[in-house]
């Protein structure tokens, strides 16, 4: 079997775990069935939940396997497992690491769902969770209690990009031996491996950067061998959200370009951020890939590059101008999803404190059109506003 440490980020994309010829087929085939039989009893008689022997699709299937081996490998680590959506991925990872009675530290940068189902969901199970301002290191170490079992990050967040200091959490975290995960979709693994710096999961909506066509609805969570061997055979096998072999092999192909398209994401992005920077009805761009942005430092620290994800808020922030602006654009689409080939653009308005003023902003996925093309369109849009 090829090693993943002999070849880099793009060369892993094309050709790392395709060892397996099936019919010397360049690409690899489908494999869209549920059941692999045995040649005899015998051999049935020891099957086993390795990965990499087929026997039933929710187990393992060549084609999700081709996805899962070229995943870890990006993000560093020993092995990945593929969930049927993003969701289904973060909440099998929060699973493993949590117990009845168990306590779990979230940084509210983290996505709204993965929220409530620590806060909603698993407070059922008497499992509490403390929201806390994961730039501050110090909120981080006054929130551990004696029976946190998880520090859940997500760096850069997609909304305002806030960026949590890796390395310094894991060191508080590995102190007291809690686990960490860390939602690492904003940056992909062509930007940021947060196994490098000792986080313990790293999750995925791979419905974003790593899907990247806006075709297939995915999730991956990656780790050691030890703590992967067991995800796969408790959260994989009984709650059961597999990939399906078609979604797998979409994934496979977008991996193909991923390098390539994180660094246009990266080109446009920048440009657009720039654009709005310097233009006079707008007060704000969130864009970490700008000196502007408050986490820049550790942006250089911990991120080889920035994705095509941005915010920004009008000098007149009401509601009116914020929904005017996007009803103006004509190449950007209005859609809240992200990470795919296609312009995006969504107001939003955080929850603000009692009698404050309604702040709205908005959030930007930028795709892979020509960068001008998208300021021309956002400068006809703020020109009527
Ligand atoms: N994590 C982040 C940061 C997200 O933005 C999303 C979805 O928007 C998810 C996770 C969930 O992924 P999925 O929609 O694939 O379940």
């Amino acid at each position: 079997m090829s090693n993943s440490k002999d070849w880099e980020f793009e060369t892993i994309c094309q050709r790392f775990a395709e060892e397996k010829h099936f019919a010397q087929a360049v690409v690899p085939p489908i494999f869209q069935n549920s059941l692999f039989v045995y040649e005899d009893a015998e051999k049935f008689s020891g099957r086993t939940t390795d990965p990499d022997v087929w026997d039933y699709t929710r187990v393992s299937n060549p084609t999700i396997r081709i996805a899962e081996r070229k995943i870890a490998a990006l993000e560093k680590a020993d092995d990945c497992r593929l969930f049927s959506s993003g969701m289904a991925a973060i909440s099998a990872a929060i699973l493993s690491c949590t117990r009845i009675n168990t306590h779990v530290i979230c940084t509210n940068s983290a996505y709204g769902p993965t929220r409530q189902f620590l806060s909603q969901y698993l407070s059922r199970f008497g499992i509490e969770t403390t929201f806390v301002d994961g730039k501050s290191l110090d909120a981080i170490r006054e929130a551990i209690r004696p029976n946190t079992s998880l520090i859940y990050l997500e760096t850069p967040g997609s909304m305002f990009f806030d960026i949590q200091d890796i390395e310094g959490i894991v060191a508080i975290a590995k102190t007291k031996n809690i686990a960490t995960i860390l939602d690492n979709s904003n940056a992909s693994p062509y930007f940021q491996n947060p196994i490098e710096f000792g986080v313990d999961l790293v999750v995925h909506s791979a419905t974003k950067y790593l899907g990247g066509h806006s075709d297939l609805i995915a999730g991956a969570v990656c780790g050691s061998l030890e703590r992967m061997s067991v995800l796969r055979n408790e959260e994989g096998l009984l709650l059961g959200a597999i990939l399906d072999p078609f979604a797998a092999w979409l994934l496979i192909r977008s991996l193909r370009t991923l390098a390539l398209r994180m660094e246009r994401h990266q080109a446009n992005a920048l440009r657009v951020a720039q654009f709005l920077e310097s233009h006079p009805k707008v007060r704000k761009v969130f864009y970490p890939g700008l000196d502007s942005h408050e986490g820049r430092e550790l942006v250089k620290k911990q991120m080889r590059g920035t994705s095509g994800l941005l915010s920004f808020q009008l000098k007149d922030a009401s509601r009116d101008k914020a929904f005017a602006l996007c009803n103006n654009l004509k190449l950007f689409r209005i859609g809240c999803s992200w990470g795919g080939h296609e312009s995006l653009v969504i107001p939003f308005s955080p929850p603000s404190e009692e009698n404050a003023p309604e702040e709205w902003f908005l959030r930007s996925s930028i795709g892979l059109e020509n960068a001008e093309d998208l300021i021309k369109d956002l400068s006809q849009a703020l020109k009527k506003i």
